[in-house]
């Protein structure tokens, strides 16, 4: 390709919005244009590595036996209220209406496509294991669309999901996705962490989601200095810093030498700190107990104090049975905060928020900041098991400007639950190995899970075992960002000049630029330019009635991997000689003109194996 006929609009100019260096350089290395908040649009250099990604991913997807679809992006609404999904997604979810005033979804992922398809399609045992993806456009109302195309509205996905007769075999698939995105991520040029990641409210057994460093992360990981512990804090648990009881026995026999508990005047006293000066004590010695607000909470509550008039309901026919809002309490040691990820997935609720002013004194008959366990009948308390260890604590008293000291678990009140709710932070134990976690900040690139049967179940999938018995599969979902993989590498690889692609995914292999292309030295150019293109390298000439220096800038702008300078002088040396430049290297080299068709080859081929 001649620059001057490529469509390559470099900038000098960056938009004021593109804080990160990858949204900077796409758009001053014209590969990207906006239309809007989160929509662009890639220019041809751009489109060309963004190809060359989804290459990968396609070469990866086929080595480990998974089928390309492409379903169309526009869906029927029914397939999601079959799933639940209709009601329980947010206004992160494009819906439209056609002119029949029929509702339709704009895919932001598509587990109830592909699992329809299946369903229609799957009648025999024989057909499992069976792993289906698209590469496709996604749309997704971001509240805030940021950083360029790392977190746009409409972006395209690798998604594949997969179909399975037992646990075993999802678990078999669910591994080779682990390790086929390992390798595309490598070939890519990327370091990924792979961090283990919550499963949500379905439940899921397994998830893991493939993260890059960086500042600008959206993602808290903790990881172990003496292992390989890795965890988005979402999930991340630790060591206990307590001394647990085995049983509620335990518990009481402990408190046995704490004094009854009894109530004390706290007036003014509103934050943890405040209360900790007033009674000279420590936040670990006090029980924060919050209120909670769940949504589409999917586990039977009939049973929880305070729940018993909640109505259960179907949101959509075939969806499960939900309740739409449930309140709970929740208590964790005082220096310590709730993971509001774990919450929502111990309640299989969708969503969990704190409750409003006006809940909690509806609930606890007192203002906020005086919730505590003791006497607290009206609503579920879900305890974390730093709790437990509690025995001598001082909690809310359900009243204004009052407190309970001496309370102490199991004496004092009981769980509905115990659960881990703790937000696992720098400094505490790894709860494999006891080392030391550190935190860093990430951006989730791919994410692979295992759904089990959230949609077999409510989209009724089901197959004919070896005994001709109908069974429903299990399932897992396997997602990759392509915009967001193509932005992280150029996050990983860019200098102050520009972007410095790997081989694998530049736009182009070689850049040629004649120091004045005319006479000897077009010559030169043009059976260079033609010799490695018989080769199958992918070479752009800067073919411009340009500066020097304007095409030595651009070119280190866009990062293509070899640049190659042809000029007089060279030329006239004997043998004729030319310049060779890595754009990843300082130092350049003079390379026989005669010999630079199968040096460069060489070179580019030992790049490519580098990353495989
Ligand atoms: P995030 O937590 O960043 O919003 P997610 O967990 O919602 O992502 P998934 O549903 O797991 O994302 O989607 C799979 C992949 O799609 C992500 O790992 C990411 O690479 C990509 N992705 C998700 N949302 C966006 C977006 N708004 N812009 C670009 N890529 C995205
Ligand atoms: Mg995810």
């Amino acid at each position: 390709m001649n620059y001057s006929q490529a469509f390559i609009p470099t900038l000098r100019e960056v938009p004021a919005d593109a804080v990160i260096a990858s949204h900077r350089l796409m758009f001053r290395a014209g590969l990207l244009r906006k239309l809007a908040n989160g929509l662009f649009a890639y220019l041809p250099l751009g489109l060309r590595s963004f190809r060359k990604i989804e290459n990968i991913i396609r070469e990866e997807m086929t080595a480990i036996s998974a089928l390309e679809l492409k379903p169309s992006v526009v869906v029927p609404a029914e397939l999601w209220k079959e799933s639940g999904r209709w009601d329980s997604i947010g206004e992160s979810m494009l819906r439209v209406k056609n002119r029949l005033d029929n509702d339709f979804v704009v895919s932001p992922t598509a587990e109830e496509v592909f699992t329809a398809i299946v369903r229609d399609e799957l009648s025999s045992y024989r057909q499992l294991p069976l792993a289906l993806y698209q590469i496709n456009t996604k749309f997704r109302d971001e509240v805030r669309p940021r950083y360029g195309v790392m977190r746009g509205r409409e972006f395209t996905m690798k998604d594949a999901y997969s179909w399975h007769a037992d646990e075993k075999s999802l678990d078999d698939t669910y591994q080779a996705f682990g390790r086929a995105y390992r390798k595309i991520f490598k070939r890519c040029g990327l370091s990924v962490i792979p961090v283990k990641a919550d499963s949500g409210a379905m439940g899921g057994s397994g998830s893991e989601e493939f993260m890059v460093e960086s500042e600008v992360g959206d993602n808290t990981l903790l990881l172990c200095k003496a292992c390989d512990y890795a965890a988005n804090v979402e999930k991340a648990a630790c060591k206990n810093d307590f001394t647990a009881h085995t049983s509620i026995e335990g518990a009481k026999a402990a408190a046995s030498s704490t004094p009854a508990y009894e109530k004390i005047d706290t007036p003014n006293v509103k934050t943890i700190d405040e209360l900790c000066g007033f009674l000279k004590t420590e936040p670990a010695k006090f029980i924060k107990t919050l209120i909670y607000r769940a949504l589409n909470v999917e586990l039977d509550l009939s049973s929880a104090p305070g729940c018993k008039k909640l109505e259960r309901k179907k949101p959509s026919p075939g969806a499960p049975e939900v309740y739409a809002e449930a309140f709970f309490a929740v208590a964790i040691r005082g220096d310590l905060d709730v993971n509001e990820i774990k919450l929502a997935s111990i309640l299989k609720a969708s969503e969990v928020e704190l409750a409003s002013d006006t809940d909690v004194t509806r609930l606890t008959n007192a203002p906020v900041g005086f919730a505590g366990p003791v006497g607290l009948n009206s609503l579920p308390l879900v305890i974390d098991h730093t709790v437990t260890a509690m025995n001598d604590a001082v909690t809310g008293a359900l009243e204004k400007d009052t407190h309970f000291k001496h309370v102490a678990y199991a004496r004092d009140f009981k769980a509905w639950m115990i659960e881990d709710v703790r937000t696992v932070k720098a400094g505490d134990k790894c709860s494999l190995c006891g080392g030391e976690l550190y935190t860093k900040m990430g951006n989730e690139l791919g994410h692979i899970f295992k759904l089990g049967y959230k949609y077999t179940s409510s989209m009724n999938v089901s197959y004919l075992d070896e005994n001709g018995k109908s069974q429903m599969p299990t399932m897992g979902c396997y997602g990759i960002g392509v915009d967001r993989t193509l932005a992280s590498v150029i996050e990983e690889h860019h200098d102050e000049a520009g972007i410095i692609w790997p081989v694998s995914i530049a736009p182009y292999h070689v850049i040629i630029v004649p120091i004045k292309y005319d006479g000897a030295v077009k010559e030169a150019a043009d059976k260079l330019v033609s010799d490695l293109k018989a080769q199958g390298i992918e070479v752009l000439l800067d073919d411009r009635n340009e500066r020097p220096g304007v095409k030595f800038n651009d070119a280190d702008l866009t990062g293509i991997p070899y640049r190659v300078v042809i000029g007089d002088k060279g030329l006239s040396a004997s043998p004729a000689q030319i310049e060779v430049k890595k754009r990843s290297e300082k130092d350049n080299c003079m390379v026989d003109l005669d010999k630079a068709t199968a040096e460069l080859i060489g070179k580019i081929e030992e790049d490519l194996m580098e990353y495989f």
